[in-house]
């Protein structure tokens, strides 16, 4: 098989990737449509577990400010821990981390010092503990796309020792899940509720982001690690003077009575009569996609939180951030997607829970080659409707057979489509027998492996068979992306 980017195959050789990350990432950051810089994003945690050591969590900054100054952080599966472990990488020189922030133990130059104030006498000689608290005191604020473990344990961990508290913006069904291990006996009630005053005067519908809500009374926060606070769907809202979010619903498979995993992968079968289900026996679990934007330059990212194909679901939420994403593709707003590939294919559709795999996540990028499409040749925006009906494109199944995906071809050129929340695998290759322990036998594969290299090479294996012209990049712990 012809890899489609040799560079990438190399970047994605092993360890090697660590230290060739940023600048593989940085060299091919430029999409053709793009025009300025959006964002800086180190990966602190890129699994969906069962390692607890390596779980969906990445710190984000706008492009060229300091991680000192002003950061926010989606998900928090490994968030402390993430950072500890990063910076250990990066002392190493085994991960491009937080790049020039440099976090030896030698001063930084006279050059960085106006960068760096309050770093040398907190933390540049002190130990990797004191760093973490250090750069972590610098987030500003925290999103989760829904509530599982792999996405918030880090967060919950630290909530006692965050202070003074800070916001945690979610959609409000995973922001209620969220909620609810606090003070249950799982966790120590700190946090507390607050509402953006916009959003309860219900106004502000148009694209002006409403204003943060303000943290009150400092002495009624006194035990609180969290602000928690409601984001509502598809509503801009400002994070950070720099950031502002727009958040989409996805589905995440359904969570059945007894529900256990992550979603229900089999329970979408239960529920295949039912499509758009959103209450009963068989709830469907909600997700999160985020639109940041870095609000001087208005580029875009698009991160997905765990999702599965609108196929599955037989819903449209993967659609309608499809619809949103082409906009600002053939705007040149966004040059980089980070989606989640669970498993590969050798997992079966039906046991999923709510995750994608290679044929999944390629199924999905098509419709947004299509609907890339049909913006590039539709010369006007007052056009575009009209185009979505001519081609009978408003169901998504219809944008995904190989007829329509060819139409498609080379729509997402440069686009760079960062794969995270591939589960490890800790079964061994091959299962232990007593003579198998013995010295002369060669020693045996036990113990996780990484089922990254599979999935990137069926990705690539799909690439070059439909050519949309995606870049794809396995995301690692340690790895910086700008975008
Ligand atoms: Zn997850
Ligand atoms: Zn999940």
């Amino acid at each position: 098989m012809a890899f489609v980017d040799p560079a990438l195959q190399h970047a994605y050789d092993g360890q090697r990737l660590y230290v060739d990350a940023a600048a593989t990432l940085n060299s091919l950051r430029s999409a053709p449509q793009k025009s300025a810089h959006g964002f800086e994003i180190v990966c602190l945690g890129v699994g969906g577990g069962p390692l607890e050591t390596d779980c969906s969590c990445y710190a984000i900054k706008t492009w060229g400010t300091s991680w000192l100054d002003s950061y926010v952080v989606i998900e928090g599966g490994s968030w402390l821990g993430g950072m500890s472990r990063v910076l250990e990488l990066q002392a190493s020189h085994q991960c491009a981390g937080f790049g020039d922030l440099a976090l030896s133990s030698s001063p930084p130059s006279s050059a960085n010092v106006s960068n760096l104030s309050g770093w040398t006498s907190k933390a540049s000689s002190s130990s990797v503990s004191s760093k973490v608290g250090y750069l972590a005191s610098r987030a500003e604020a925290f999103l989760i796309s829904h509530a599982h473990l792999d996405h918030t344990y880090g967060l919950i961990l630290a909530s006692a020792v965050t202070s003074p508290p800070k916001p945690v913006y979610a959609l409000e069904s995973p922001l209620a899940a969220f909620e609810g291990i606090f003070g249950t006996g799982v966790w120590p009630s700190v946090v507390r509720r607050e509402q953006s005053p916009e959003f309860a005067r219900g106004v502000d519908a148009g694209t002006k982001p409403a204003r943060t809500a303000q943290i009150h009374n400092a002495a009624a926060d006194t035990g609180v690690g969290y602000v928690l606070r409601a984001l509502q769907p598809r509503r801009p809202q400002s994070l950070t003077k720099e950031i502002s979010v727009l958040a989409f619903e996805l589905s995440h498979g359904l969570c059945a009575a007894a529900c256990n995993g992550e979603g229900s992968g089999s329970a979408n079968i239960l529920a295949a009569d039912h499509p758009h289900t959103t209450s009963g026996p068989h709830e469907r679990l909600r997700s999160t996609a985020f639109f940041l934007t870095n609000v001087a330059t208005g580029q875009n990212l698009l991160l997905f939180g765990d999702v599965e194909t609108d196929r599955l679901s037989r819903t449209d939420l993967n659609y309608q951030v499809w619809m949103h994403a082409s906009e600002a593709i053939c705007q040149g707003r966004l040059s980089t997607i980070m989606i989640e590939c669970s498993f590969d294919s050798s997992q079966p559709e039906e046991l999923l829970f709510g995750h994608m795999n290679p044929a999944g996540l390629y199924e999905e990028l098509k419709v947004l080659a299509r609907l890339v499409a049909i913006r590039a040749n539709t010369e006007h925006a007052s056009r575009w409707d009209g185009a979505l009906q001519t081609h009978a494109l408003s169901r998504p199944t219809e944008m995904n057979d190989d007829h329509t995906a060819k139409r498609g071809a080379k729509a997402l050129q440069g686009l760079i489509v960062v794969v995270t929340h591939v589960k490890a695998s800790i079964s061994p290759a091959k299962r232990p027998s007593a003579d198998d322990f013995g010295a002369e036998h060669a020693p045996l594969e036990v113990g996780p492996h990484d089922m990254r290299d599979q999935i990137f090479r069926e990705l690539l294996a799909l690439e070059e068979k439909f050519g949309l012209g995606v870049r794809f990049v396995m995301a690692v712990q340690g790895m910086k992306i700008d975008c």
